[in-house]
């Protein structure tokens, strides 16, 4: 682990851990290693063909996630729309023929976020102005009082001038992070981060820019991540305009801010994750898991975060089954529940394979979108959890990354390396042949954390940060023949992982626990 984060900085690495590495900065690609084909591309190449062919004459995939999103819809943890998802899930997997479908009971929390509404007021010399902000409450905040919180505020691009302010100046006031956009690491960090920091020095609520590069006047909602044993302050997400409109009038003088919230934590609700299997013909033990995250925001349809990774993980193990492959080892399909505000599936998923742990060979997780896919990304070290917020005085991370280094690596992961470039040159006819360091998920950290190899697509990623967490989060922004592309990737490399000699090596650790 160490080695790999040597090359790589937090924010980097912290990319690549959710699986989204290529958006660590804008316009910025992963180094990707170029197909090189060897035996497995040799023993594999008819399947492989007959794998494609049918994943990109598939209609069928890009149905289930249509149906899922406009007749299912949105379905936050604790919702009645999750567990209609949930059953409808376990529906489409025993109708594609899969064996073991099971819902694994899993207790999920259940925020409601309610009405809600901020309202900024500047009188300066220029004249009043006052003006409803573009926000959405972040999720797992608390609420304010009734009637809301009206209190200046204190404008901040990042942690570094939040700590230049005594105590005494922010006590009582509401905290506008705008740290900018320098990719989804950085712009998490004061999502999840941010409240607790102002909480910690008195602040009565937070505001904080979208994490978002596109400026359209839509809040992004997402979670965030109290510190125990600080105050518990409410906080919302605004939009890019609206915090650079506060940016602006903040240097003119006082901006006040009017903030209501009436979300709330309810008793947690019983839900589940989502399994089905393609049984191993020699190795039934043995497992390749793979799937994405069946819950979503409680915005927009949650069509490319996550009913993309879902119904194209599925769809791929769908037509292995459909063209009567059978491999070595087990395939397995899972829809993790709660990744968004708790990650309470990845975390009884481990449990649940407790000691068995050596038998999970790869993990492959689908939790970036279907965008136009590029390859995988593989890594093998552990976790995903997001950074935690850097020490008072210490620099907000760079987004910058030095280029892959791949002979620093010990031998075994130089091997699987090899072993991966083989098997992606199966996947040059669709624009896939290559691999690059990283690969991972929130779902799949809690096992990955334990040594299991984990991969991930890897996409062109030019919009998913556009949508994520927002109202446009629809089923129009996948784009069927990318959907296809990513079902097919995602198909050949779960068949070769789950039937070839040998497994990819992983690491033990996590970075950020
Ligand atoms: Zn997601």
């Amino acid at each position: 682990m160490k080695r790999l984060a040597a090359l790589m900085t937090s924010a980097a690495l912290l990319a690549t851990q959710t699986g989204l590495a290529q958006m660590g900065a804008p316009g910025e690609r992963p180094t990707a290693l170029s197909a090189a084909p060897g035996p497995l591309a040799a023993k594999y190449k008819a399947n492989a063909d007959k794998i494609l062919a049918a994943a990109l004459a598939d209609e069928e995939g890009y149905a289930h996630l249509a149906y899922l999103t406009d007749h299912i819809g949105k379905r936050l943890s604790g919702t009645p729309q999750l567990n209609t998802a949930i059953a409808w899930g376990a529906g489409l997997m025993k109708q594609a023929g899969l064996q073991n479908v099971q819902v694994q009971p899993v207790m999920v929390p259940r925020w409601v976020r309610g009405n809600e509404s901020a309202t900024i007021t500047y009188k300066g010399e220029a004249g009043t102005i006052v003006k409803p902000l573009h926000m959405l409450g972040l999720g797992m905040s608390v609420g304010t009082p009734k009637g809301g919180i009206t209190a200046p505020a204190v404008f901040v691009h990042d942690f570094a001038e939040l700590d230049k302010f005594p105590d005494s100046e922010v006590k009582g006031k509401i905290v506008v992070f705008n740290p900018g956009w320098h990719g989804y690491g950085i712009g998490s960090m004061y999502r999840t981060g941010g409240p607790s920091r102002a909480g910690a020095k008195g602040a009565a609520a937070v505001l904080v820019r979208s994490a978002t590069g596109l400026a359209m006047q839509i809040p992004h909602t997402g979670t965030l991540r109290y510190v125990e044993g600080q105050p518990k302050v409410p906080s919302a997400a605004i939009s890019v305009e609206d915090a650079l409109l506060i940016e602006r009038l903040a240097k003119e003088g006082p901006v006040q801010v009017h903030l209501e919230m009436d979300a709330h934590m309810e008793p947690d609700v019983k839900a589940g994750n989502v399994i089905g299997e393609i049984p191993g013909s020699e190795h039934p033990e043995q497992v390749v898991v793979l799937g994405g995250h069946i819950d979503s925001w409680d915005v927009g349809q949650g069509a490319q975060d996550d009913g993309s990774g879902i119904m194209a993980t599925f769809e791929a193990v769908s037509l292995i089954h459909k063209l009567g492959l059978k491999p070595k080892r087990t395939i397995r399909i899972v829809f993790w529940v709660n990744e968004e505000n708790g990650g309470a599936g990845g975390r009884a998923y481990r449990q649940w394979i407790g000691d068995k742990i050596g038998d999970q060979v790869a993990a492959i997780e689908m939790d970036g979108g279907a965008e136009k896919p590029l390859g995988i990304g593989y890594g093998g070290f552990g976790g995903s959890r997001r950074p935690a917020p850097p020490a008072p005085g210490v620099a907000t991370p760079s987004a910058a990354r030095p280029s892959f280094d791949e002979s620093s690596l010990p031998p075994d992961e130089k091997q699987s390396f090899t072993t991966m470039r083989d098997i992606v040159s199966l996947l040059g006819a669709i624009g896939t042949d290559t691999v690059s360091p990283g690969g991972g998920g929130s779902d799949i950290a809690p096992i990955v954390a334990d040594g299991v190899p984990a991969l991930s697509p890897r996409t062109v990623a030019e919009h998913y940060f556009d949508w994520h967490h927002t109202e446009a989060d629809t089923l129009d922004k996948v784009d069927p023949d990318s959907f296809k592309r990513n079902t097919a990737m995602l198909a050949v490399v779960a068949y070769v992982l789950a039937d070839m000699d040998g497994r990819l090596a992983g690491r033990k650790g996590d970075l950020h626990e």
